[in-house]
């Protein structure tokens, strides 16, 4: 006998809204019937162990089948089933009430919905015309019953002769989603949401999913193997990942996943393997940004947590206690996992360093709690490649690098090569070069220089050799004041280039170089930072590179110079030296240093 009925939804024509809102995301109907019927077969396993359920529960895995003549999905569970009372009560009200739940949030907050979760069975509409759902339920002497709706708000059950516990539902595609009649689709679609769901999903006659994921297990119990075995389930193609860390907690919120280092190559390189968000082992998204910090979001791996609400905005989520509580959480662990392996192998932790430096300064810059444990094992390299914790290469340094405000100067380099006279010079003071050459060393060292007391950073061209730690010391100078000035003046006279050339005497020792191009310290990191905002038309970013010239007037040359008769010869020599002097910076191009080279040249023939 079929009973008809009607569906007490209040917004009359739910089902074109709901399309019409979720139209990119139609896929996840799927998803969302499968976690369904999943979810039927783990309540007949609890009741089958408690007693509950009496009788052998046979074969549990659940069938997805797609007739592609007779345009219709099947989603077959051997779960707990309804009874005819209990598809009244869950799919009738429950699931028609949740739709409506859904969609009034859904108004409010937009569609940023995380991976739109708790859609429900009635997600079957974005891809259905009818619905059928046939039924029996485990209880002893039940009957079979069969449900069906249209997409209307009347609904029509009739009895049923399935002999099978469990629940078949049947989806008839409408005409405008006939894109899911098509087997490659749904095999994509369940290999993208059902990959670890913890009963087996068959598609087809072949099982598609790992029921066991590694994150479910004890941490004990995982064998290095098995982290990288897995990490290559996760991403094929990927290289095997440096470490990793095992989340597991159980209270005061759920959470279990592996987070995995990769080797970085390429820093900043656009994430391709993203960190994949799962609840109760069905993937909701791999868009994270707000679940997991930012400075992680360079690693790999899956985090699962069914405590992290997944039915809301993004901007909700930012706020929610457990999301924050998950952050900190995180953070931690990372935290923990370096400062382990940094005490248990250093050796192996300097090696690693050009990967997890990238993570570790992001770290260190964005959040401030993850600044405090990981100064500790932050490490800074130096251009002979040795590794020091910032506090081994304070005490490194102390000696000779204390200038006369007792700052300790970190001096460094950002390309090795190209500062290679610098470091040169600064090496025959016995000073120590730091190689910041990353993408991140620029915010890092500023960030730095708030936060440590008494250390100022310099870059190698940014002072004359010694004014780069000034110890308040001046030498005496061989010229007098007014041939210091004088051969100030020439080189200005000649070479200034509308005040791209500052030039300026110093008495250094006689043998450092000559004439040194130097570049201010704070006006290079004034325009990096502008460079950094994409402001390049602003008044610094727009102005040509500058350079302080420091003449060295203790150098045999300036003694030369100063004796020199006005004229040619002198003319030519300094041009010369000037243009040396450029050379070594890189800074002789184009038509100047062609003339430069058949100037030279000529002079050899
Ligand atoms: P939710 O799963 O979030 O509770 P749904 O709208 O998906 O909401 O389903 C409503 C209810 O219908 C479920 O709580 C469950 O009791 C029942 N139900 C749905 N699908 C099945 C199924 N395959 N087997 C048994 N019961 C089901």
């Amino acid at each position: 006998m079929a009973t008809k009925g009607n569906i007490s939804v209040h917004t009359e024509n739910i089902f074109p809204i709901i399309k019409k809102f979720l139209y990119s995301d139609h896929e996840i109907f799927l998803r969302e019937l499968v976690s369904n019927a999943v979810d039927a077969t783990q309540k007949l396993k609890t009741l089958s162990a408690s007693g509950e359920a009496k009788g052998e529960l046979g074969d549990l895995k659940i069938s997805v089948k797609l007739d592609t003549e007779a345009k219709t999905l099947h989603i077959i569970d051997r779960g707990i089933g309804m009874t005819e009372e209990e598809v009244g009560k869950y799919i009738n009200q429950l699931a028609f009430s949740s739709a409506e739940e859904f969609l009034e949030k859904y108004k409010e907050k937009g569609a940023q919905v995380i991976g739109h979760f708790g859609l429900g069975f009635y997600s079957a509409f974005m891809v259905a015309h009818k619905v059928e759902l046939i039924t029996k339920s485990y209880k002893e002497g039940s009957h079979a019953v069969k449900w069906e709706c249209d997409g209307s708000t009347t609904f029509e059950i009739s009895d049923s002769d399935k002999t099978e516990r469990g629940t078949e539902v049947i989806l008839h595609l409408a005409e405008d989603s006939l894109e899911f009649n098509d087997t490659f689709k749904i095999r994509g679609i369940l290999e993208k949401y059902c990959k670890f769901l913890p009963v087996e999903i068959a598609f087809e006659d072949k099982v598609l999913n790992n029921t066991a994921p590694l994150w479910t297990k004890a941490p004990a119990d995982c064998t290095k193997e098995d982290y990288e075995a897995f990490y290559k389930e996760l991403y094929p193609f990927s290289e095997t990942p440096l470490f990793w860390i095992h989340l597991n907690v159980d209270y005061p919120f759920k959470l279990t996943g592996i987070l995995y280092f990769p080797k970085i190559k390429n820093e900043f390189e656009p994430t391709r393997n993203k960190i994949q968000l799962f609840s109760n082992q069905v993937f909701v998204t791999d868009s994270v940004q707000d679940i997991v910090p930012e400075f992680l979001m360079l690693l790999h791996g899956v985090i699962d947590s069914p405590d992290i609400p997944l039915n809301v905005s993004r901007s909700y989520l930012q706020s929610d206690s457990n999301v924050k509580k998950i952050n900190s959480h995180i953070t931690k662990k990372v935290a923990d996992k370096l400062e382990e392996i940094y005490k248990l192998d250093r050796e192996e932790y300097n090696n690693k360093w050009e990967s997890v430096g990238t993570f570790v300064k992001y770290g260190m810059i964005s959040e401030e709690k993850f600044y405090d444990r990981a100064h500790k094992f932050c490490l800074v390299q130096n251009v002979n490649n040795e590794y020091f914790t910032i506090e081994e290469y304070k005490e490194k340094i102390a000696g000779n690098q204390t200038d006369k405000d007792s700052k300790k100067v970190f001096l460094y380099t950002n390309d090795a090569v190209a500062h290679d006279s610098f470091i040169k010079a600064v090496e025959k003071r016995s000073y120590d070069v730091l190689r910041m050459d990353g993408v991140l060393d620029n915010h890092f060292i500023s960030n730095l220089e708030h936060k440590l007391d008494g250390v100022t950073w310099k870059r190698v061209d940014s002072e004359s050799i010694d004014k780069l730690v000034d110890k308040g010391q001046t030498n005496e100078s061989v010229l007098s004041e007014s041939d210091q000035t004088a051969i100030k003046d020439s080189f200005e006279k000649d070479f200034a280039n509308n005040g791209q050339f500052r030039f300026a005497t110093e008495a250094l020792a006689p043998d450092d170089s000559f004439l040194t191009l130097i570049k201010p310290e704070w006006e290079r990191r004034m325009k990096e930072m502008q460079k950094m905002q994409g402001m390049g038309m602003d008044i610094f970013g727009s102005m040509p590179d500058s350079y302080n010239v420091v003449i060295n007037t203790n150098h045999a040359l300036s003694v030369k110079l100063s004796k020199m008769a006005e004229g040619d010869s002198k003319n030519q020599m300094m041009k010369q030296a000037f243009e040396l002097a450029k050379l070594s910076q890189n800074l002789l191009k184009g038509e100047e240093l062609t003339q430069f080279i058949q100037r030279n040249l000529n002079q050899l023939a």
